[in-house]
């Protein structure tokens, strides 16, 4: 068969886990917690499915949901969203990336994407006949520059699709970094899809900031977010998405022939999780920040060079002190000699232009890093 998707490769979150099952590997590479995530969230879930509807919930989302993401940000992030006209919810953070995609492109039109992206933006840009213009961020800051968004900027641009804070580079950006965006998004006219999945997860006290709170920005960015991600249940697929009533307008046709809705029992669970206290989110961040010190700690011990991470589950090492120069080749011997699988961050870049970063996700029990740690010994 000759068509785009057809000469795609697997993703490489597929292609490791399946190499991590069946060479039963410690699996670090794609990311989701080993946690089963909360309980109670998981028994309103059950209680829904036994004793609630099991119908074609509204297309936009359970009404009880939508409010409940409209509090949560309000609470969370201050900002203010009608939940009637401003949210709607979609299965999963991907098919909300996806249908904001089909909805804002026209076939021509460009798209700012910077890279190291998630694997599934590029398909989805090229599918939707947008024109990919890059801006690289480099390790170990992979800051934004005025010159890249310069160069990838221009009157054809149409939307930009930034990760904040960014899978794999586990970076957390500032408000100078964001205000910079905002400024290109103004000049060019652009609409910004946010993809903020990871809002939750920052450390060391850092917040995070929504591009869409930034002067100017309201009226022209798609906030996603996803409880997969908040809750540690990325199989539940629950997104959400929240933009000014013009624009969703139009984001909800693309949802409504892509999924149309999303299971009802899982909607009401979240909107129930959503409503948690602050310390359970901090709890949560606390949580996570200790498997990533006591990872690190055990990498660095290993004389292994390890980048900052600021937020997501994820870190990453730099293995050109290892005298690495190919991350796919060294992922591959990791899983057949030592036996831990890990994701290569080239997967990340179109062209593979960053060859020396491995990402591991530390979201798991002490006991599995711990033993990941053991058979990464020697490494360094
Ligand atoms: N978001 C997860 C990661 O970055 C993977 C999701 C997937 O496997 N498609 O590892």
């Amino acid at each position: 068969m000759n068509s785009v998707l057809a000469g795609l490769p697997t993703t490489v979150f597929e292609v490791m886990s399946r190499l991590a099952r069946e060479t039963g590997a410690i699996n670090l590479g794609q990311g989701f917690p080993d946690d089963p995530g909360p309980a109670d969230v998981r028994a309103m879930a059950a209680d829904a499915v036994v004793n609630g509807w099991n119908q074609y919930p509204p297309m936009l989302g359970l009404p009880e949901l939508r409010q409940a993401v409209a509090n949560h940000y309000q609470h969370h992030q201050g900002l203010a969203l009608d939940a009637e006209s401003e949210v709607m919810i979609t299965s999963g953070a991907t098919e909300a990336i996806a249908g904001a995609l089909l909805a804002l492109i026209e076939p021509g039109d460009e798209v700012v994407l910077f890279q190291p992206m998630y694997d599934a933006y590029l398909p989805l840009v090229r599918r939707a006949g947008g024109v990919p213009r890059f801006v690289t961020l480099k390790p170990p800051h992979w800051r934004l520059s005025e010159e890249a968004l310069a160069a990838a900027f221009s009157e054809r641009t149409k939307v930009v699709l930034f990760n904040n804070p960014l899978n794999p580079s586990a970076v957390v950006y500032a408000r100078e970094d964001l205000e910079l965006l905002a400024r290109f998004c103004e000049r060019f006219d652009a609409i910004a899809i946010c993809d903020e999945v990871w809002e939750h997860l920052v450390f060391d006290g850092r917040r995070h900031l929504p591009l869409m709170t930034l002067p100017g920005m309201r009226e022209r960015c798609v906030k996603i977010g996803s409880a997969g991600k908040i809750f540690s249940l990325t199989g539940w697929k629950v997104g959400f998405v929240s933009a000014a009533p013009e624009i969703l307008k139009v984001l909800a046709k693309a949802h409504q022939f892509l999924t149309f809705t999303t299971p009802p029992n899982l909607q009401s669970a979240v909107a129930y999780g959503l409503a948690k206290d602050d310390a359970y989110f901090e709890g949560m961040r606390r949580d996570f920040a200790r498997s990533r010190d006591r990872f690190t700690e055990g990498l660095r011990s290993l004389g292994l060079a390890v980048l900052p991470s600021e937020g997501t589950y994820f870190i990453n090492i730099d293995i050109t002190p290892l005298g690495e120069e190919d991350d796919v080749a060294f992922c591959k011997r990791l899983v057949a000699e030592r036996g831990v699988a890990a994701i290569p961050v080239s997967a990340f870049y179109h062209e593979n232009s960053v060859r020396n970063v491995v990402r591991f996700c530390f979201a798991k029990k002490d006991a599995t890093l711990d033993g990941a740690l053991e058979r990464l010994a020697g490494l360094g």
